[in-house]
């Protein structure tokens, strides 16, 4: 059955002796711009580009403003700094994800509570988050304190894994009504929708990346959207050292940061953003190939959610058990079709272990099982 799956996916990508996860590809305006970027000298922080791409990911995400910055691990660490997460707090967020997502809850000195996914959807479960803050949630002077430990829940980061949205409304609903700022880790769903409305538009900020292996790339790179003017502009500045603005002084009036997106970067984004529609149509069609073809090996298909638009930026199987998924990656990898496990989860990393939980079921249920498969856009 595994060389019918490979056999498969060489169909998908003919003239391919090795088939990666995920590849770039740049058949748009990249070098055009590129080279226009290097012309002007404006390669580093200051630049059209750098502004051009902030306008064009309002357009496609909706919010008032978007920031640019360096990576998106960046970008959620400064969204969680101005959400108010502080030292000793606390900020719940789901196991099965990249590394980023708690690593950021940690750069704020928070530490992260690890509630369980929806076995579908794969992202957080509104209805474990919901349990959880009604067994643990105390509302004291507007803030939301943790009983089991005492410490406030300052932020909730759920994230729209494989780029397939979560129920990100009902998730921004629960966090409303417990004084919990949402911060959206949509670091992989540029171009996916949930009723309707762009995913990262649904709380206080929502961020982008642009990393090498994502939908769209700009070599690295960040963005976070939001629609509190007043924020956004402390996004900028923060990010950008704090500068205060001034023809020729250096004056600086806080810890800032230097996470500001280089223009030679936004301009690869501004190239691969033209081409952002053309690359989710093109995903799509692939997980219908992909859907339909694991239909007849009766194997599970990570489909979009109800009333949701996935990018599907990676397709994803779920296998019979461990040992079978094992024996799937090694076979799948022995013969140049590149497939990865899920990330070990979160809580079971070292610096993680001694985080809150819940049970956990789903997560470790799909830990034990899901395989991502060859999922570039195909030219
Ligand atoms: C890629 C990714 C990030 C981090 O983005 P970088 O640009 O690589 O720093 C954060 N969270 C998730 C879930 C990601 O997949």
């Amino acid at each position: 059955m595994y060389d019918k799956i490979i056999d498969f996916i060489r169909t998908l990508y003919p003239e391919q002796s090795s088939i990666p996860l995920h590849a770039p590809i740049f058949c748009g305006n990249e070098k055009k711009y590129i080279i226009d970027c290097i012309d002007s000298t404006f390669v580093s922080s200051v630049g059209t580009y750098v502004d051009r791409f902030e306008e064009m990911i309002c357009e496609i995400t909706g919010p008032g403003f978007a920031v640019a910055t360096v990576n998106g691990s960046c970008a959620l660490h400064v969204t969680l700094t101005l959400a108010g997460v502080q030292p000793d707090d606390e900020v719940i967020t789901q196991p099965l994800s990249f590394v980023a997502t708690a690593n950021a809850i940690s750069y704020c000195g928070a530490k992260p509570i690890f509630l369980d996914v929806e076995r579908e959807a794969l992202g957080l479960d509104p209805v474990a988050l919901g349990n959880f803050l009604k067994s643990n949630a105390r509302i004291r002077d507007g803030n939301c304190y943790n009983s089991v430990t005492g410490n406030r829940i300052a932020a909730c980061v759920p994230m729209h894994t494989f780029g397939h949205p979560c129920r990100i409304d009902e998730i921004a609903e629960i966090c409303n009504h417990y004084h919990i700022a949402l911060v959206e880790d949509s670091a992989e769903s540029l171009g996916s929708l949930y009723k309707g409305k762009h995913t990262g538009t649904f709380g206080l900020f929502g961020i982008y990346s642009f990393n090498g292996n994502k939908t769209v790339t700009c070599g690295g790179g960040g963005v976070i959207v939001t629609n509190d003017e007043a924020l956004a502009k402390k996004v900028k500045h923060i990010t950008t050292t704090a500068k205060v603005s001034h023809q020729y002084e250096y004056v600086h009036d806080m810890t800032g940061y230097n996470y500001r997106l280089p223009n030679l970067n936004a301009a690869l984004a501004c190239a691969q953003l033209e081409q952002l529609n053309t690359f989710v149509e093109n995903k799509r069609e692939l997980a219908s190939h992909y859907q339909k073809f694991f239909e007849t090996l009766q194997i599970p298909f990570i489909k979009e959610p109800e009333h949701a638009r996935s990018n599907y930026w990676l397709n994803a199987i779920i296998l019979a058990d461990r040992k079978t998924r094992d024996e799937f990656l090694k076979t799948t990898n022995e013969a140049g079709v590149m497939t990865r496990p899920v990330w070990r989860l979160l809580n079971k990393l070292e610096m993680y272990k001694d985080c809150q939980t819940d049970a956990l079921k789903n997560a470790k249920w799909l830990e034990d099982r899901i395989v991502n498969i060859p999922s570039s856009v195909r030219m």
